[in-house]
């Protein structure tokens, strides 16, 4: 999913909790935040594979790359990552949003490969576990 639309739902859940829940505006805040921050692993990638730190070449080649939805694999799309987030918020309460944000980009992302491929089969992994138990998909090169 494009970093914009992240943004746009982020927003739209902060703003449906902010009128449902009880919750502090800085909490939201961190939470649209960390559902677009999450994707800064796909720039590390790039700049891994193509030795290359160009944020402008990095968001054209993004575009191609979002219209193919080919499956790869990125350190922060885990639910290891949410579910690490979310135990250490009992000690640092401020991430339990930080966590509900990386959950919900991470859901959003699962949503636009199930419909872009109208299946679960070349569904990327989100899950360490997985990826340890059935083996690491081979990253394509960008
Ligand atoms: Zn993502």
């Amino acid at each position: 999913m494009h970093i914009k639309n992240h943004f746009l739902l982020g927003l739209l859940l902060a703003t449906f909790l902010w009128f449902t829940q009880k919750t502090d505006l800085k909490d939201l805040i961190l939470l649209v935040q960390s559902t677009v921050l999450i994707d800064m692993d796909h720039f590390i990638i790039y700049i891994r594979q193509k030795k290359r730190f160009s944020l402008g070449h990095y968001i054209k080649e993004q575009r191609h790359y979002l219209k193919l939805q080919k499956p790869r694999f990125y350190m922060f799309h885990k639910i290891e990552i949410v579910l690490l987030l979310f135990l250490l918020s009992s000690f640092l309460p401020v991430l339990k949003f930080v966590s509900i944000g990386v959950a919900f980009h991470i859901f959003l992302d699962m949503l636009i490969y199930v419909r872009h491929h109208r299946s679960l089969r070349r569904m990327r992994t989100y899950s360490y576990l997985h990826d340890i138990y059935c083996g690491i998909r081979r990253v394509p090169a960008y």
